[in-house]
């Protein structure tokens, strides 16, 4: 179901605006939206949507196909409208087309948006974008402290030798879909009353949306015109990545037939530590249990960090829960911008079982104290 709003409303331009006009307009709107001007979430946003809608009104065949029958799937949106957009950012004096919208659909270390969700397929002269990959890191903190190398093997397609990719049996070939008529999508009305009509693309069910049928699939790939194998490829994750965070391998995704490949994203997760807390901008916390006599009268202990242990000094007087700050000793920051600290927390320990001795020593203490209070 389609529940986008009218490109011509997103544009604010009249059904039958000219194509200059609607360059005009949106020039406009892409100088006020852009993500390199307008860094807000809400910009972003509307720059997505008013891209869309340029992509599709700008190019005479989506335009007419969208007056007609409704929203296009989101595959076909921007595919060969590349030309109208890098005139307009070449004019206005922006990167490339690809460039912005990767960083915009596709995401920018520390604050991705999934790729997929948005369904955005780019490809030059109707060609498509390889399949992205997607390879989940586990890390300890101690692999963010130093940096992880490592080999990883992905799975990948790869065109099928026996059917050439076809998907059909040596000696026989695909014929076009007579449902779909070859298109792989269905235009289906959803629902109607008297204000709305919701259309909806979906795929055809006789093609599977492939808008082909293989009467004799090859056996090889069981008509799939692709077979699976793996890829090795050296993976750097660097110093101090954060849990969430994905990180963009450009054109280390899937191939493509003419097309640009894919891209690998890493999906960075770091386990918790079983002493350490990661705390904000590379800052480490660490718990340290010390007794009521080593902050009275102030001691010297040894504290793990991430790279060894360390000498601590403890202040006398030092109060319960105060913060010892070991410069330098956190994690480094992501894209080399120094180090966090390790901050000691003075955590109290009470005693739960005294000797007698002990209970007789306390309670001599407690007298002194109470008698100096009262002097
Ligand atoms: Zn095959
Ligand atoms: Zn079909």
């Amino acid at each position: 179901m389609s529940t986008k709003r009218d490109y011509y409303d997103v544009l604010g331009v009249p059904k039958n605006a000219t194509k200059d006009n609607i360059k005009t307009v949106y020039r406009k709107l892409a100088l006020q939206y852009h993500p390199d001007r307008n860094k807000s979430k809400e910009a972003e946003e509307k720059f997505k949507e008013i891209s869309e809608a340029y992509a599709v009104l700008s190019d005479d065949d989506k335009r007419k196909r969208y007056d007609t029958y409704g929203h296009l799937g989101s595959e076909e949106v921007f595919r060969g409208s590349e030309a109208n957009f890098e005139e307009i950012f070449k004019d206005i004096g922006f990167g490339g087309f690809r460039d912005i919208f990767e960083q915009v659909f596709g995401g920018r270390e520390g604050g991705f948006s999934d790729p997929f969700n948005f369904g955005f397929r780019f490809g030059g002269g109707g060609r498509r974008r390889g399949q992205d990959l997607v390879y989940d890191a586990e890390l300890t903190l101690e692999d963010v402290f130093r940096g992880r190398k490592e080999e990883i093997e992905l799975p990948k397609l790869e065109k099928c030798r026996t059917c050439s990719g076809t998907g059909a049996a040596p000696g026989s070939k695909p014929r076009k879909c007579n449902v779909c008529d070859g298109q792989g999508q269905m235009r289906r009305v959803y629902s109607q009353n008297r204000f709305s009509t919701f259309v909806s693309l979906e795929p055809c069910q006789t093609c599977r949306g492939q808008g082909e049928i293989i009467d004799r699939p090859c056996e090889t790939c069981n008509g799939d015109g692709t077979v699976r194998t793996y890829k090795k490829i050296k993976l750097e994750i660097p110093k101090g990545v954060e849990d969430g965070m994905t990180l963009q391998l450009r054109g280390e995704g899937e191939p493509s037939e003419g097309g640009q490949p894919g891209d690998l994203l890493i999906r960075i997760h770091v386990k918790p530590h079983p002493v350490f807390e990661r705390l904000a901008d590379g800052h480490i916390l660490y718990n340290l249990d010390t007794s009521f006599t080593d902050l009275a009268l102030g001691t010297e202990r040894r504290v793990p960090t991430l790279d060894g242990d360390e000498k601590l000094k403890i202040n006398g007087g030092s109060q319960p829960n105060n913060i010892v700050k070991l410069k330098g000793k956190g994690l480094p920051r992501y894209g080399g911008f120094g180090k966090g600290d390790e901050l000691v927390r003075l955590n109290i320990k009470v005693p739960t079982q005294l000797s007698d001795t002990q209970k007789e020593l306390l309670r001599q203490l407690d007298r002194e104290f109470k008698s100096a209070v009262g002097r």
